[in-house]
Parts: C-alpha cells; sequence; structure tokens
C-alpha cells in the first residue's frame, strides 16, 4: 500500500480531522493559524491541522468544566457503556487508525495496527476496572465512640433558642455505618499531554482511566503526530460520548500547558514526554496544587549474565523493540556480563549473535511489505542520534554494525550496535529513543546492579538469565518500575506501567492507575438514627423540653415515634462551662509546675540527648548544649523550656546519608566501582532497615508504641509544654499517635504485592511493592506527636528510613518520641530527626537525591516551595497544606453534635473521655 491511498481510505472513514475538538464542535484555530504535519517516511505533508493557544485551551478547560457535573453524575455502568461503544468503533477502525499512525508517525504498519489494540485494551479494561473501583468501610476504632457522641450531644447542647426535635421513623439501618468510610469520587478536569511515539494508544491510555473515574479531559496531542488523536476524538463523538466530556487542542504547546497549569479548574495532570518539560509542568502545578501523574523516559539496560540462553536473550530484545517503543531497540543499552574468570565470558558471543540479528532486519517505509524499521521521527532526532554515537566512537567505543544515516536519505538511521561503551559516555545516560544498542561489560552481578542504577532514570530494566534465585535477587536489587526476565515488555492495560526515580511519578494502567483521577472522601457518620429541626420560638416550652430533654435516648426516639422532644438549655450550657473549666484548671497547673525538673526524673531529657546519635556523623551538633541553639518556648507562659541545637544543611546532609545507609548500606561500594574495580567483598548490610523482614519491623513498631503508652503522662506534659494544649487533649494525643503505631505495626505484615493475569499464554505478571527509600518528613506544631507517627509509622513499616524535621516550635516531643524509638530497637539511622534552619533543612532535603519522598503537613506558602523542588528530581510528594474547613448547619441538624464536633475541629475541646489503655 502507498501513502496516498492510506490517506484516502482514512479519509473514506470519515477519521481524517485536522480542527481541535472543544465542547463537542470541530474548531478552527480561533486566529486561523495551521500548522504542517509531515510524514517522516517521505517529508511530504500529510495536513494543516488548526494552531491554537491559550484561548482555545481555555474554552475546551471551561467546556469540560461544565461537562463534569453530567458526566460525573452518571453511574459507572452508564459510563462504561458509552466507552464501550467507543471500544468497538476503534476495533471496526483498527485498519484506518494503524495506518493513520504509521502515516505520521512512520512505524510499519503491523505495529500501527498493533497500537490500535494496545490503545483500545486501555478502553476497555478501566471501563470495566472502575465498576470495581470500590470504596471501604473502616471498622472503628472506639467501640463506645457512636454512643458517646449521642450522650454527649445532649448534655452538652448550648442553646439560647428554644429548640425542638422532629424525630424521624428509623431509618432502617441507613445511618448505621461504622465511625470512617472511605469513598473515592472523581476529581475534576483532567489536561492531557501525550508524546509522538505512541501517538494513539498514549491517548488512550490516559483518558481512559480518566473518564471511567467520571473525569472530563482536554488532551493535547503531540503537534509531530496530532492525526490519530484527532481520529480517535471522532470515534469518541461518533460513539455517544456527550459535547464537553472530551476535547482536544494543539499547536502552541507551552501556551496550551500553560492554560492548563494556570486554570484552577483542572484538577489534574497528566504527561508523557521527556523530563525537562514534565519537570516544569510539576513545578507549574504547584501553584494550583494539582494532582500529577508523569511517566517521563530514560534508557532501559538489559543485563545479560553469563548463564543466560542467548536465543531467548536476543528474542526478547527484540521484543523490546516491537512493544516498547516504537522505532528500533528504542531503548536500550546492554549490560552483557563477562564471567569472573574468564574475562570474555557471554559478552563476545552475545555481540556476535546481536549483529547478526541486527542484520536481518529491514529499514523502509512504514507501509512497505517486511520492513522491520521504519524512520526516526524527525531531524532533531537523526541529529541526537547521531551525536551520541559520534562521542562513544570518539571515546573508544567500536561500532559493530551500522553507526550511520541509511541510504534511504531523510530521517532513516541504520540499526547500530556499540561495544566497549562505558558509563561516562552520553549514550550511557541519555534517552536513546533511536535504533541503537550500546554494550556495556560487568564482571559481577553486584557491578551489574550498580551500572544499572548509576542513573535518575528508572522506567524498565531487563534481566537475562537462567539463574532463578538470581532473577529475584536482581529484580528486587535495581531500581526500575517495570522489570522484564529473560523477555521484552509485554503490553498490558491490567499491569501499573510507569519509573522509579526521574522516570515518572505515579502509574499507568492497573487498578493502581485509576488513583490519579479519583479523590477521596474520609467520611465519618456516627450511627445514630434520628434528625432534627429546630423552630425557634413558637412551640413547646422550655420546662416541657427539661422534662423531656434528659429522658431521650436514641432508642427511645424510634419507640416514641415522630416527634419527641430535648434538653434544657441551661443545663448544657452550665455542664458545658464546667468541663472547660476543668480542662482549664489541668492546663494551668501543667504550665506553672516546674516541668523540666519533672522531665528529667522521667527520663525524657535523657532520650533528647541519645536522640542526636541517631545521626551519626552530625557531631558538632550532638548533644544539647551548643554553640547555635534554639530556645523553644512555653506559648502558655513565654518561659524558655530548653535550647536546642539549631541545625542547618550540614546535619540534613548527615542525616540523609545516615538514613540512606541504613535503607541500604550502597554508599560503602560506590566507590571501588567508580574507579572500575570489582569488589571480591561486596558488602551487603544485613541488618539494613530494608531488608529487615516485615515481621521484625512489625515488632519494633509495637515496642514503640508500647514505650508510648507507658510513657503517656510524661509525653503528655511535655506536649503540653511546647504546644500550650491542654493536658487531657495532650495525652489524647499521645494515646492517638500510639495508635498509628499500632496500626502500622500490623498493616507491614499486610503489604501484599499482586500476581496479575497475563495477556500472554507463556508468562506471569507480578507487582512487587519496594520501599520507595529515604523519606524526608516534615511536621507542623499542632499535633506534634500525632502527625509524627502518622508519616513516620507508615515509612518505617515499609522498610523506608525517615529524616524527620519537626516544626522548631515543637521539637522535643519528637526528641522524646524519637528516643523512645532506639529504645524499641529500630536501628540508628533508620530514624534521625534533624530541627532549626527549616528553609534550610528543606533546602538540603529537596536537593539530595537520596531523599526519594518528601511527605509534609504545614502552610500551603511552604507546600507551594516544596512541591516544585520536589518536582525538580521528581521525588514522591504528599502534602497536606491544610485550609480552613467549612461546616454546613442545616435547619435540621442536631446542634448539640454540631456544636461539639465544630469545636472539636478547631481543637477547642476535645471531646472524647480519655480512655485507659
Ligand atoms: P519528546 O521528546 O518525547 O517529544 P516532549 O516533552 O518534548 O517529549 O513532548 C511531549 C509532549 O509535551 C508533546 O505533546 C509536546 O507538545 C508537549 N510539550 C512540549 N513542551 C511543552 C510545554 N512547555 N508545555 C506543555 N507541553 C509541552
Amino acid at each position: 500500500m502507498d501513502p496516498q491511498s492510506a490517506i484516502a481510505q482514512v479519509k473514506r472513514a470519515g477519521l481524517f480531522r485536522t480542527q481541535g475538538l472543544i465542547g463537542g464542535k470541530w474548531m478552527d484555530a480561533y486566529d486561523g493559524k495551521t500548522f504542517e504535519v509531515y510524514n517522516p517516511a517521505t517529508g511530504e505533508v500529510l495536513a494543516n491541522v488548526a494552531c491554537m493557544g491559550k484561548k482555545e485551551a481555555n474554552d475546551a478547560i471551561a467546556s469540560a468544566h461544565a461537562a463534569f457535573t453530567s458526566w460525573s453524575k452518571l453511574t459507572t455502568a452508564e459510563r462504561s457503556k458509552l466507552m464501550r461503544k467507543w471500544y468497538d468503533l476503534l476495533i471496526a477502525h483498527q485498519t484506518e487508525l494503524g495506518q493513520l499512525i504509521t502515516l505520521e508517525q512512520g512505524k510499519p504498519v503491523a505495529e500501527g495496527y498493533n497500537e490500535v489494540l494496545i490503545g483500545a485494551s486501555c478502553l476497555e479494561f478501566f471501563l470495566e476496572e472502575v465498576k470495581h473501583c470500590y470504596g471501604d468501610i473502616i471498622p472503628q476504632t472506639q467501640a463506645d465512640r457512636r454512643m458517646t457522641w449521642v450522650l454527649m450531644s445532649m448534655i452538652m447542647w448550648p442553646g439560647s433558642v428554644l429548640v425542638l426535635y422532629r424525630l424521624l421513623p428509623p431509618l432502617s439501618g441507613q445511618l448505621n455505618l461504622n465511625d470512617c468510610s472511605y469513598l473515592r469520587t472523581s476529581m475534576g478536569v483532567v489536561g492531557a499531554i501525550t508524546p509522538w511515539n505512541l501517538p494513539l494508544a498514549m491517548a488512550l491510555r490516559k483518558v481512559s482511566p480518566a473518564m471511567a473515574c467520571g473525569c472530563t479531559v482536554v488532551i493535547k496531542p503531540s503537534e509531530l503526530t496530532p492525526l490519530s488523536a484527532l481520529a480517535v476524538a471522532e470515534l469518541a463523538l461518533q460513539a455517544g460520548i456527550p459535547p464537553g466530556v472530551f476535547n482536544m487542542v494543539m499547536g502552541f504547546a507551552p501556551e496550551i500547558g500553560d492554560a492548563f497549569l494556570a486554570s484552577p479548574k483542572v484538577r489534574a495532570i497528566t504527561f508523557t514526554g521527556s523530563t525537562a518539560v514534565g519537570k516544569m509542568l510539576l513545578a507549574g502545578a504547584a501553584q494550583t496544587v494539582k494532582k500529577t501523574s508523569m511517566e517521563l523516559g530514560g534508557n532501559a539496560p538489559s543485563m545479560i549474565f553469563d548463564d543466560a540462553d542467548l536465543e531467548v536473550t536476543v528474542k526478547g530484545l527484540n521484543k523490546q523493540k516491537t512493544l516498547d517503543f516504537v522505532i528500533l531497540f528504542d531503548v536500550i543499552s546492554v549490560l552483557s556480563v563477562s564471567a569472573h574468570h574468564d574475562h570474555c565470558g557471554i559478552h563476545d558471543k552475545f555481540a556476535a549473535a546481536l549483529t547478526k540479528a541486527v542484520q536481518t532486519l529491514r529499514v523502509g517505509h512504514g507501509f512497505d511489505e517486511g520492513v522491520t524499521q521504519g524512520p526516526l521521527i524527525n531531524q532533531a532526532a537523526l541529529h541526537k542520534i547521531e551525536a551520541l554515537v559520534e562521542d562513544a566512537v570518539s571515546q573508544g567505543a567500536k561500532v559493530l554494525v551500522g553507526g550511520k544515516r541509511h541510504s534511504l536519505g531523510l530521517t532513516f538511521y541504520e540499526p547500530t550496535v556499540l561495544v566497549d561503551v562505558t558509563s561516562d559516555m552520553l549514550i550511557s545516560s541519555t534517552e536513546i529513543f533511536g535504533p541503537v544498542l550500546a554494550l556495556q561489560r560487568f564482571k559481577t552481578e553486584e557491578e551489574a546492579i550498580h551500572l544499572a542504577n548509576d542513573s535518575n532514570a528508572g522506567l524498565a530494566g531487563y534481566i537475562y538469565t537462567e539463574n532463578l534465585r538470581r532473577c529475584w535477587r536482581v529484580a528486587e536489587a535495581i531500581e526500575f518500575g517495570i522489570v522484564g526476565v529473560n523477555d521484552g515488555l509485554i503490553p498490558a492495560a491490567s499491569a501499573p506501567f510507569g519509573g522509579f526515580k526521574q522516570s515518572g511519578l505515579g502509574r499507568e494502567g492497573s487498578k493502581y492507575g485509576l488513583d490519579d483521577f479519583l479523590e477521596s472522601i474520609r467520611l465519618h457518620i456516627p450511627s445514630y438514627k434520628f434528625q432534627l429541626q429546630f423552630i425557634v420560638g413558637s412551640h413547646l416550652p422550655i420546662s416541657f423540653a427539661v422534662l423531656c430533654g434528659s429522658a431521650v435516648h436514641m432508642h427511645i426516639y424510634d419507640k416514641i415515634g415522630m416527634w419527641g422532644v430535648l434538653i434544657s438549655v441551661c443545663l448544657a450550657q452550665f455542664v458545658w462551662f464546667l468541663n472547660s473549666v476543668v480542662l482549664l484548671a489541668e492546663h494551668f497547673s501543667v504550665q506553672c509546675s516546674d516541668n523540666w525538673a519533672l522531665l528529667e526524673e522521667n527520663g525524657l531529657k535523657l532520650m533528647m540527648a541519645r536522640l542526636f546519635r541517631t545521626c551519626r556523623r552530625s557531631v558538632p551538633s550532638i548533644g544539647v548544649v551548643t554553640i547555635m541553639s534554639n530556645s523553644v518556648h512555653n506559648p502558655a507562659t513565654g518561659e524558655v523550656i530548653a535550647d536546642v541545637p539549631c541545625m542547618g544543611q550540614p546535619e540534613t546532609n548527615d542525616a540523609i546519608s545516615s538514613a540512606y545507609e541504613m535503607f541500604n548500606f550502597q554508599d560503602t561500594f560506590e566507590a571501588p566501582w567508580l574507579v572500575g574495580m570489582c569488589t571480591e567483598d561486596f558488602e551487603k548490610n544485613e541488618d539494613a532497615w530494608s531488608k529487615v523482614t516485615a515481621i521484625e519491623r512489625s515488632q519494633c513498631l509495637w515496642k514503640w508504641h508500647d514505650l508510648l503508652i507507658a510513657h503517656k503522662e510524661e509525653l503528655g506534659q511535655l506536649i503540653t509544654l511546647e504546644q500550650g494544649k491542654p493536658l487531657n487533649e495532650a495525652i489524647i494525643e499521645v494515646i492517638i499517635a500510639a495508635g498509628y503505631l499500632e496500626f502500622f505495626a500490623e498493616e507491614a505484615k499486610h503489604v501484599y504485592s499482586d500476581i496479575i493475569p497475563s495477556t500472554v499464554a507463556d508468562c506471569q505478571l507480578f507487582v512487587i511493592k519496594q520501599p520507595v527509600g529515604v523519606v524526608g518528613a516534615i511536621t507542623p506544631w499542632n499535633f506534634p506527636l500525632a502527625m509524627l507517627t502518622s508519616k513516620v509509622g507508615p515509612a518505617l513499616a515499609c522498610g523506608c528510613t525517615v529524616v524527620l524535621e519537626p516544626s522548631e516550635l515543637t521539637p522535643l516531643i519528637a526528641f522524646a518520641a524519637a528516643g523512645l524509638a532506639l529504645e524499641a530497637g529500630i536501628p540508628s539511622g533508620a530514624l534521625n530527626v534533624v530541627t532549626g534552619n527549616a528553609p534550610d533543612i528543606e533546602h538540603a532535603l529537596l536537593a539530595s537525591p537520596k531523599v526519594r519522598k518528601i511527605t509534609f503537613t504545614g502552610l500551603s506558602a511552604v507546600e507551594k516551595k516544596i512541591m516544585p523542588g520536589a518536582g525538580e528530581t521528581l521525588r514522591k510528594v504528599s502534602l497536606e497544606p491544610g485550609g480552613n474547613a467549612p461546616c454546613i448547619v442545616f435547619d435540621d441538624t442536631d446542634l448539640g453534635v454540631a456544636v461539639k464536633s465544630i469545636l472539636w475541629d478547631s481543637a477547642w475541646v476535645w471531646p472524647f473521655p480519655l480512655k485507659e489503655q
């Protein structure tokens, strides 16, 4: 087939679209501008496409926003039905769509057809998966809580108005839920930006989960390949997807990107493309705190061990090429092993087999029979490949085959194999995205792991070995989101796709792929079965209310039917007042005592001194007395409680190193490898926290929990001292904080991996969950202990190590808690605490590539600095910047409950009685 007949066929099917899609209408750019789309195999112009910018992007966002309410209100079954129709149309038009991909992108048409199936499978998977995306009902944590709430609402009612209850008939258990439900709901408008390598499948991979979840989308395809995405949009309209739900704009990429970033209506950005653009989008997303999912690239090393089956290996590499990306060996730097005592090992045999296989590949136009490799996408890609090969050769690499432009001209490049590649060559650290295989030698398994991990990228890595133990060992040691064992990547919408480190954030595909497009609501519903209305003044007299009110109980409500009455306002107010007085009195007595002596008696000061030793190398700041110090004040009296070290970047860097070593001890063997020596005595840290079993980690957390409970009085006093809250509340905070440790101690043993049904017969797909590494945890002053354990608990439970920066207003409780952590057996270095100069500490946390996740609770202003800072190195972040919490009080509200819970929420009054542990 020739390109002209392919275009004619696509046009006959009505799939050759050149305008943008906004609110269900095909639109030109408002100023009439267009840009040209080329066939990279011939250099011919295929189409002039609307060149849109900020205005069109904003209108597309507005139409997606308008469509959101109705689309998200559809049931999952209704949305699925429409998406199923879309899927059927894609499959029905597989031929034209596959041809269109080849026309604008250049890949062999067989791969184009395959891409249509891959894209459609995303739609199919998510339209089914969304029906299985359940919320949770979480078992209540306090058995008496519901009753407590009901009773309290009666006693504590502050009434200056006459209130009349209207009781409802029993609600047949509708409200009879546990304390806490976890609901999931659609996010809103999603901005999606896709690249040229899989122009149809990438678009569908992003919009399928978003739309299945009830989000509406504005998608911006690559300007190099917009036509296949526009054809997908046409089929969406034909399938009956309502106007505005799916919008598409293309043209000035930075303008459109900026419009996505600036609009608060866009709640999530999903992007696949270069790391540079990904980082820019992450920084921009911080301004409106959008969710982001980033799928960025990076070379994918294949580690071929000397026990590999060569035939399987060459086949696997070929599969990596055809299914992974577009153009031959997009990927790949190959590391091949030489046996330890034999300097040739498998390397030379493998290089010869690979060269032979590469020589059989046929380069040509995608529509020509038997072609296995098309052109590069444009001149820029060609120049990049040439520069990489030139650099490698100039530094000693040898070309076994290829190494130059192809005789077909334009952007065709010969399939190339290079040997004697070393880590300092550009080709080892730059994403190749072209038909070049670069072979690097290694001698030991450890060196191979080091070479593979010595990169900021971590998307995919492949292992070729017949040794089962090695396969598990290496798969867990290399830092890649996708690991293939004796096989290339198999496309499966059911399996998560995404990278470690700077290769991305989040996972596309699989049940996890829905998370990026769902918000979670944690919903508390006490289980009483009545509602109330109040009518001011005109109904029953107060006396009647006083008499009846105190006798009312929820069971009685049911019995007495529709009407009942409640409570004496005066009595309630009196009790409420009394309660406050008691709390204040306790509070005051703590403030006035000689607290430091008290703490010393309880050994807390000792813990504080010991704590500094957890950061092993920060010698200058060890100890309580330092030259530079921060004073911690009692907010109730203004007194100085203690002077604590004022730490900054050097101490934080030491704490990070200490946490990094304790995570997996990699620092110790970096040096010999860097100078090219292979050490026999590969030193593994058997005590590394990430290597300790979940059971042992759980035991330590339990012990830490027990110690917090044992010291709850003293810890409570310390909280009251430095934070100011009433002692009663402070002790409850200790119990809550210990509760997090209890929960995560148990949860540590329940972090299961998945086995996913494979899409091909002879393969198994596993999802293995690994600790991310060093976590930087930044906590505020309001719940200085509970926030600490809520962040440190899950990190330690998973095998991560932590550098904690408590608020400099309330560091003492963090020191005390960390001292108890040591006592509980959590090893020195697994939890490090640095406090003092917050901007410096945060800067060090953000600057270090060793810190793989930042978890922050605090001010939104700081959060807006942390998010782009973390984006710079593509760190995972979990941010909880807070904000006012509106309480909507309806006229049928139980006022007592409302007032009480609002006071609690504002941290004025703690409604729960102190429960003995
Ligand atoms: P690649 O090297 O894979 O082409 P890019 O990151 O350059 O990666 O492109 C991927 C997508 O990002 C394309 O759709 C491109 O138009 C888009 N893009 C490029 N620059 C920007 C930008 N400044 N803002 C938003 N999108 C951009």
